[in-house]
């Protein structure tokens, strides 16, 4: 047996202030491999799950804040770690869930990875994941039903 998503897909700051859930599996999963996310991270990539804000879920006391330098970035008002980020192309109804944060994150493999050209040489990516130089070169990897939760948000969006 499965557990549901709610039940799997739990995760929170380093403080223990912020929990969460999210209700569904994430619309897709990606790895980005550009200079900005290596930096922001302190590593060699950012993995984040794409999702409807309305499917994630407060389950703690806590409440993310953000600042007026950071607008789209949700943190930890205590530890400040940054737990999803909003992206102008999908507006607010569309978060950006830092995998890492995620008590079982090994259950989210990325499903694409983008900007390989800057990709650090000892990261090895599995080869039937789909994989881009730059961004989206215009290859759409979603499948149908996330293509249509993805058109939903962009339909609504603000
Ligand atoms: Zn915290
Ligand atoms: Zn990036």
């Amino acid at each position: 047996m499965s557990h549901p998503v709610s039940e799997r897909l739990q995760g929170g700051c380093a403080c223990g202030h912020i929990r969460y859930r999210l209700e569904r599996n994430p619309i897709v999963v990606h790895c980005c491999h550009c200079h900005t996310c290596q930096r922001m991270s302190g590593s060699a990539f950012s993995i984040n799950a794409m999702i409807e804000t309305d499917q994630v879920t407060l389950i703690g006391d806590g409440v993310p804040t953000t600042s007026t330098d950071n607008p789209m970035m949700h943190r930890c008002p205590k530890c400040l770690l940054p737990l999803w980020g909003n992206h102008p192309m999908f507006g607010k109804d569309m978060a950006f869930v830092r995998v890492g944060n995620l008590d079982k994150a090994d259950q989210l493999a990325p499903e694409v990875h983008y900007f390989t050209a800057s990709k650090h040489p000892w990261v090895a990516i599995p080869p039937h994941v789909p994989a881009f130089e730059q961004g989206n070169e215009g290859d759409s990897v979603l499948g149908k039903e996330a293509q249509s939760r993805l058109n939903i948000v962009l339909e609504h969006k603000q």
